[in-house]
């Protein structure tokens, strides 16, 4: 990710692949063709043939999770879970109405509802990543994957909003979004919106893994290494689902180093979480000398 360029190594042909002006098979077939290294090859064709197959499969074979119902469970709940015991043999709730056909379905199974910030409408966040981003996308109705998913998708998620509310976001921000690329790629990967039914942990993460996959950090009000909030949204996040996540093996040393974690400092987690949550849906700017003291 990078304030120098939207596209970066991206082909930017999906919105031409989505309204069918470019068939899948035409393009894997002259990717196929063309003289360049095979990790070069493999990386855009098991895009295009793997995930992109995968996920309007997932939209076919759940009617856009409508019909999904959660009956069987891939993680066993239990006791503080408050999730899939909650969905246990229900319907997700749908906004399917009468006279509303295409209402999607409202699954959220960390159970967030706080609405959609106004920084993703265009006003000022104080967070370099995402402003830039959001700038962007109003410009060209396009970023490439790594900024939807590591950071809107990741602050949605680390804030609580309704998944649903980002999925509809989507819809209306970027020029190749269908329901079928957006519920999966939003519902089922972005947001943990369906559990684990297409991956195995939600995708969060602090300020560290943005500063090491983007160049974003170096015009913001925040130090990554110091200040920023998105490294105590993270650790807030995992506090608040411990008792889900530290059964899954793959969040293992994530896991015990919030164990080692004292309590001043979740405390002080919470309190950054309250406060960047509450002042993005004000549509107020963040700034360092807002954050709560130790
Ligand atoms: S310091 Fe934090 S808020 Fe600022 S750009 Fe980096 S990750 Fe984003």
């Amino acid at each position: 990710m990078s304030v120098q360029s939207t596209g970066l190594f991206h082909t930017r042909i999906s919105s031409l692949i989505n309204i069918n002006r470019l068939l899948p098979d035409r393009v894997v077939k002259d990717v196929m063709g063309m003289d360049i290294p095979v990790p070069s090859k493999e990386g855009f064709i098991r895009q295009v043939l793997g995930w992109r197959e995968f996920v309007h499969h997932i939209h076919v074979a759940t009617d856009g999770f409508r019909t999904l119902s959660t009956g069987n469970p891939p993680v066993a709940p239990g006791p503080g879970d408050g999730g899939y015991s909650r969905w246990a043999g229900k319907r997700w709730p749908s906004k399917r109405l009468p006279g509303d056909p295409d209402g999607g379905a409202k699954p959220s199974f960390l159970g967030y509802e706080t609405p959609l910030p106004p920084a993703f409408w265009g006003e000022t966040s104080g967070f370099a990543c995402l402003d830039h981003i959001v700038s962007g996308i109003w410009t060209e109705g396009y970023s490439h994957h790594i900024t939807r998913l590591m950071v809107l998708c990741n602050l949605v998620t680390l804030i609580g909003v309704s998944p649903r509310e980002l999925t509809d976001w989507f819809w209306v921000a970027y020029t190749d979004a269908y329901d079928w690329v957006v519920e999966p790629n939003v519902l089922g990967m972005g947001t943990f919106a369906v559990g684990e039914l297409m991956t195995t942990k939600p995708y969060v993460s602090g300020a560290s893994y943005i500063l090491r996959m983007s160049d974003y950090c170096e015009r913001c009000a925040f130090d990554p290494k110091a200040n920023c909030p998105f490294t105590n949204l993270y650790w807030a996040f995992l506090a608040r689902h411990e008792a889900l996540l530290r059964r899954n093996p793959r969040r293992r040393m994530v896991m015990a180093s919030l164990r080692k974690r004292d309590v001043v400092r979740r405390q002080y987690d919470q309190a950054v979480f309250s406060m960047v949550r509450d002042t993005l849906l004000s549509g107020n700017v963040i700034k360092p000398e807002k954050l709560p003291g130790m």
